[in-house]
């Protein structure tokens, strides 16, 4: 069958693709249907035909699956934030769970890992997790203030103040600040023409302590009558940093490297667990606190610390996990390419009072390898947890050099992870737990923790 653009058909949806996707096969020719779920009937138009797969839009459901739900954020489907709110929220787990299975078959070529893995780790509720958000400002038609998040892969703003992945105060918080430009007119940057001020609009909150922290990136470093904006924003119960970033760059990104606080502390306080951190606009943070501390119990877990042993702890961020298996272990060293990160995991070790942490600033293909030629370095336990890309092939060979009894690979890739895990486990380890959690409820990204023994 030949299909063009703008055709019409009526597909059922038989799976969904990597990002949450759903996928109908039409003579054996894939099409990827954003909106839609399996068992979906849905009538499609197709937008774009390659030769060996294509992509529709969802024109009509004829039959909803009964796994389709009403997404509960009336945006959801014009926002490119939530992918799969429409998907029940039991099968977007069973989803993740098959996602992890299927790449550790297909692409890591362990056979028979369904045995290995446990039960998915899911939220009990998978709404306002997200403690960090960061939403563009503009103007609609009407030259009114807007701000919310981007539509999916464009740099136009949906309107939204109530996003249900947010902390719920961000609504209060937003509104005041489109009030308060509103009034003052203030502007809102434009990227074309790189004029007006005000680019985004950055939120954090401390879900143990409650504390907030607010940041308004700037085209500039003065915001007009600050002083009246701050003077609302305290009101807000837990109200305990108010910045400026800087950003003049022509870019997408969002942060500049420059910070200036205009009222209260420079940081926010939170907790995972025992471990307290103390958080700048600028630090790398997990976003999804609630699960993370069960990501963290479980990499605990994995390494099996009794309080003798060495652990290393490769891209390591601001030592989040470091200080977690500091708490069990006897030495631990830290491993991370971002200098600034590094200050912060420093800063948080001495704010916990642990002495037995050790941060290195670099590759950890580089620092690693050459720790363990210059100085023999030695591991009980290597806990690593890369970018998407995974680790590189370096750093996997020495770590099999080095041996260490096990391996826990914390993993937000698991088409990276598969493909590491294969070398591992060619050289002497083998997979005994796979644990997929989740911290991203409503988009298709999937976290997994993985224990490899040594085999020797
Ligand atoms: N373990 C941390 C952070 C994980 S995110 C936590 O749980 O909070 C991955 C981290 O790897 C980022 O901080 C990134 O800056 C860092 N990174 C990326 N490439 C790296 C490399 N080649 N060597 C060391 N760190 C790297």
């Amino acid at each position: 069958m030949e299909l063009k653009k703008n055709d019409i058909l009526t597909v059922i949806i038989q799976d969904l693709g990597s990002e949450g996707e759903g996928i109908a096969k039409v003579e054996g020719y894939p099409i990827f249907i954003k909106d839609a779920v399996p068992n979906d009937v849905v009538k499609i138009k197709i937008i774009k035909a390659k030769k060996t797969y294509g992509y529709g839009r969802v024109e009509e459901i004829i039959e909803p699956s009964k796994d389709r739900v009403e997404p509960k954020c009336p945006v959801a489907r014009q926002c490119g934030g939530c992918s799969l709110q429409h998907y029940s929220y039991e099968k977007q787990l069973e989803y993740k769970q098959n996602k992890v299975k299927n790449c550790l078959e297909r692409i890591g070529g362990l056979v028979g890992i369904e045995e290995k893995m446990e039960p998915i780790l899911g939220m009990e509720e998978p709404w306002y997790y997200r403690n960090k958000a960061q939403f563009p400002v503009g103007k609609n038609k009407d030259g009114k203030i807007v701000t919310g998040f981007y539509a999916g892969r464009t740099h136009s703003i949906i309107d939204n103040t109530h996003c249900y992945i947010q902390a719920k105060i961000n609504e209060t918080i937003l509104e005041m600040i489109k009030e308060f430009l509103q009034e003052y007119q203030i502007a809102p940057y434009e990227e074309e023409s790189h004029q007006g001020l005000v680019r985004h609009i950055l939120t954090r909150v401390g879900f143990v302590t409650g504390e907030i922290m607010v940041c308004l990136v700037l085209n500039g470093e003065v915001l007009p009558n600050a002083d009246k904006l701050i003077e609302r924003l305290i009101k807000i119960d837990g109200m305990k940093s108010i910045s400026i970033n800087s950003n003049k760059e022509k870019t997408n990104k969002i942060l500049g490297n420059k910070v200036i606080t205009l009222w209260g502390s420079d940081t926010i306080t939170d907790y995972i667990g025992d471990v307290k951190y103390q958080i700048s606009p600028l630090s790398f943070y997990q976003v999804n606190p609630i699960q993370t501390k069960v990501l963290y119990k479980k990499a605990l877990e994995y390494a099996q610390l009794k309080g003798e042993e060495t652990v290393w702890d490769l891209y390591c961020g601001i030592g989040t996990i470091s200080l977690f298996l500091a708490q069990k272990a006897k030495q631990v060293y830290g491993v991370e390419i971002i200098p600034e990160a590094i200050e912060d995991a420093r800063k948080n070790a001495k704010l916990n009072g642990m002495d037995n942490v050790e941060f290195f600033v670099g590759k950890a293909e580089d620092v690693l390898p050459e720790q363990y030629e210059k100085n023999k370095v030695y591991a009980d336990v290597i806990v690593v947890d890369p970018p998407r890309k995974g680790c590189d092939e370096t750093l996997l060979n020495t770590m099999v050099t080095m041996q260490p009894k096990r391996i826990v690979y914390v993993s937000c890739d698991p088409a990276t992870l598969a493909r590491d895990l294969k070398i591992l486990c060619a050289n002497g380890y083998e997979v005994e737990k796979v644990q997929v959690v989740d911290q991203f409820g409503h988009t298709a990204h999937v976290e997994t923790v993985c224990l490899l023994n040594c085999k020797k």
